[in-house]
């Protein structure tokens, strides 16, 4: 508690770790755990998981019926539009105080989710707030502010604890950006542009819609790369594109040491990757330790976002855990129906540690960004509001937590499949997502222990933008040996 005579406000920094250690009401959240909540949040992560939205696909499970997507976790808690917190929340509490001295903005830093059961349809969720630490005052790159921790204890209606979350955010005084024209301070180095012919134009263009294309002669038949005007072998002018299949194996490569010019990072490799198909085409190599590149390693392209005007085929190691929970389409929303038969779950001796999970990449749309954030029930205005998001010191809108927490969540559950249970999330946020960036997601197992049923696993993932990594963290799931394998 705040002892205002031996803490007066103007204390400063001593004021707000006054905090440390204050517990708040438990709160019950607004609904029931629902499967309307639960089929928009799906949607919005692009979760296909039928345990989630499935009553039939969900009986035959190891979960025995519908269960919430562990990773909503903290939605069911939240407020919803224009809610006042109770006025004895510690965390509204100290925001007030922390406003006063000027740390009017606010960024979510780190997410840490423990799951002890999970919550089925009709659970009631309550949410005690507890105040774990307040940090001595820091400088940021986002400006001069003070880190709050804040444990959060999940209860179901009988007051059982269902799962427990440490939730740090930073509270600073905004730097220069809010005050900054719309133009960013300084323009970022930019990748070298292509040099566009009418030849090789297709090959940029279709990048941007994620297809690797490749130059067929209509005289011969004969693919080639790099686009030509003329074929080689027969002469003939008339050509077509062909999409890749997108794998491959490494041909050549170097790694580029110096000279370095930005926005290139000293020790990236360039390779010159062999197509299925039989052509051989040159791409940065990517998520990939220099170290472990080697001459016919296995490859899968992936399209890097450099900027707004350029997307790149880049060639990354090809994974060894395919995507179990849809087939084709790894949009974001629901294109139609989810899957029409249960899809397998990965058996505790099909991991392996280093095993890399199929990559995904979601487009971060402004209006994916809206819609994601009032999937989460998340209302701040700067995943909404362009104008209050720049007056709190952020450039746009952007991603907001919740969003981030389910895409890794989702990006995981999409390898190992519906039987796995999510036990343990943690994550660090570091670049923001904006509108126009796409985040990839990458990741591999990091451990696998033994368990009396089958098996845990911690899955590192990392999301990244192009201006650096949006979202690392590690994942562990328990994998059942008696729970339908992967056929
Ligand atoms: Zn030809």
């Amino acid at each position: 508690m705040i002892d205002t005579k031996t803490q007066p406000a103007s204390s400063g920094i001593s004021a707000l770790k006054a905090f440390t250690g204050q517990r708040g009401p438990t709160i019950a959240g607004p609904d029931l755990v629902n499967p309307a909540m639960i089929r928009h949040w799906c949607a919005a992560m692009g979760e296909r998981n039928p345990v989630y939205t499935d009553a039939q696909m969900a009986q035959g499970s190891v979960f025995a019926g519908i269960i919430a997507p562990p990773a909503m976790l903290q939605v069911w808690v939240m407020p919803g539009y224009g809610v006042a917190p109770p006025s004895e929340d510690p965390v509204a509490k100290f925001h007030a105080v922390a406003n006063a001295q000027g740390y009017t903005s606010i960024v979510a830093t780190n997410c840490e989710q423990e799951y002890l059961r999970p919550l089925r349809l009709g659970d009631k969720v309550h949410v005690t707030k507890v105040i774990e630490s307040v940090s001595d005052e820091k400088k940021t790159a986002l400006g001069t502010g003070v880190f709050l921790t804040t444990r959060f204890e999940f209860t179901d209606q009988h007051g059982q604890m269902v799962a427990h979350m440490l939730h740090r955010v930073l509270k600073f005084r905004p730097g220069a950006v809010a005050s900054a024209p719309a133009a960013p301070l300084a323009a970022p180095a930019l990748r070298p542009r292509p040099n566009l012919t009418m030849d090789n134009a297709f090959y940029f263009e279709e990048a941007k819609q994620h297809r690797l294309m490749i130059q067929r002669c209509t005289g011969c038949g004969r693919l080639r790369h790099p686009p030509t005007a003329a074929c080689a072998h027969c002469g003939a002018l008339g050509w077509e594109a062909i999409e890749s299949a997108g794998r491959g194996t490494l041909f050549s490569y170097t790694i580029v040491n110096a000279p370095v010019v930005p926005p290139f990072k000293p020790g990236y490799v360039v390779g010159v990757v062999e197509l299925e198909e039989g052509v051989r085409v040159v791409a940065e190599i990517v998520d990939v330790d220099s170290a472990a590149v080697h001459i016919g390693m296995p490859l899968e392209v992936g399209f890097l976002h450099c900027d707004a005007d350029l997307v790149l085929p880049v060639f990354r190691p090809r994974a060894e855990l395919p995507v179990l929970m849809q087939v084709s389409e790894r949009a974001i929303g629901y294109p139609g129906a989810g899957p029409t038969r249960m899809p397998p779950t990965v058996r505790p001796d099909q991991v392996q540690p280093g095993a890399r999970l199929a990559p995904l990449e979601v487009p971060m749309t402004r209006s994916y960004i809206v819609a994601s954030a009032m999937a989460t029930r998340d209302y701040q205005d700067v995943h909404h509001d362009h104008e209050l998001a720049r007056q709190r010191g952020s450039e746009d809108i952007f991603l907001n937590i919740l969003t981030s927490t389910g895409l890794v969540a989702r990006f995981v559950s999409d390898a190992f499949g519906p039987n796995a249970q999510l036990r343990k999330l943690a994550i660090r946020l570091g670049a923001t997502a904006y509108p126009g960036a796409t985040l990839t997601m990458v990741g591999n197992v990091l451990r696998k222990t033994e368990t009396e049923s089958g098996c845990d696993v911690v899955v590192a993932v990392r999301g990244s933008v192009s201006r650096g990594d949006h979202v690392t963290g590690e994942v562990t799931l328990s994998l059942l040996a008696s729970a339908g394998g992967q056929s």
